[in-house]
């Protein structure tokens, strides 16, 4: 099979932290002279496709900003196509009202005054929080989630990710999200396509993690290659009862795939 583009996630399956996995540049390389067009795509919404290119650079990956892009980026994207004259209430990080603000989006501490409910991961989240999140859904409007990450890997060990918090306000105010952007969402199926437009069998989708990465490749009905340098190990990989085309120990074992 020749493929023509990849869909790359970052953490777990090209860096760990600041340090690229081991293989994992080689691999890069090696699908880069294979002619093949590669998009990282993270599902982290604190920033900026600008803030990947210098990260992936420094670990070794040459990289151009269009060629990036995160749950962040999704999320901004949806906002201005749908929510673009309205008050945002947003509970996330400093980075992501900082895309907004770039993106000329409005947000406000107002519960009154929101005309939708933006969740995301927030170091500083607090019951506080939690009482303005209800507060705000109470009054039924739109309740939007930047990207599904219960859990993500830090340095040390696991941290809770924009899916917790998510979670802890549809379990207060009994009420799912109408929107979860990031991978596998239908937005970012759609943006995937536009900037690697290639029949989706001729793509690969390389990731560590079962329900975004590979859910995203089974959903645009690309190749999905799992590597276990992330967060799926082979016990959690079985007990998922998922089977994905390709399950690799890190990105420098890609050869396989690529034949
Ligand atoms: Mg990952």
């Amino acid at each position: 099979m020749a493929f023509s583009g990849a869909v790359l996630d970052v953490d777990g399956t090209v860096v760990r932290g600041n340090d690229p996995i081991p293989g994992a540049p080689a691999g890069y390389r090696r699908i880069r002279e294979a002619g093949i067009e590669t998009l990282f795509v993270s599902n982290n919404p604190t920033k900026a496709p600008s803030a990947y290119v210098d990260r992936l650079g420094a670990a070794g990956y040459d990289v151009d900003a269009d060629r990036v892009f995160t749950a962040g980026t999704v999320t901004t994207r949806y906002l201005s196509e749908h929510h673009a004259d309205d008050e945002l209430l947003c509970i996330g990080d400093p980075g992501l009202f900082d895309q907004f603000d770039d993106a000329g989006l409005s947000t406000t501490d107002d519960v009154a005054a929101a005309d939708a409910l933006v969740a995301s991961i927030d170091r500083d989240f607090d019951y506080d929080d939690l009482c303005t999140a209800m507060w705000t859904l109470e009054r039924g409007v739109p309740f939007i989630g930047t990207d599904p990450d219960v859990v993500i890997p830090a340095p040390k060990r696991d941290v809770p990710g924009s899916g917790a918090v998510i979670n802890a306000i549809a379990g207060v105010a009994e009420r799912d999200p109408d929107v979860v952007l990031g991978k596998p969402s239908d937005p970012a199926i759609e943006m995937v396509r536009e900037r690697l437009p290639h029949p989706p069998e001729e793509c690969l989708v390389v990731g560590d993690r079962l329900n975004t990465d590979i859910a995203l490749g089974e959903r645009a009905g690309m190749t999905t290659v799992l590597v276990k340098s992330g967060v799926t190990d082979t016990d959690r990989l079985a007990a998922a009862g998922v089977t994905p085309d390709h399950v690799l120990d890190d990105l420098g074992d890609i050869d396989h795939v690529l034949g």
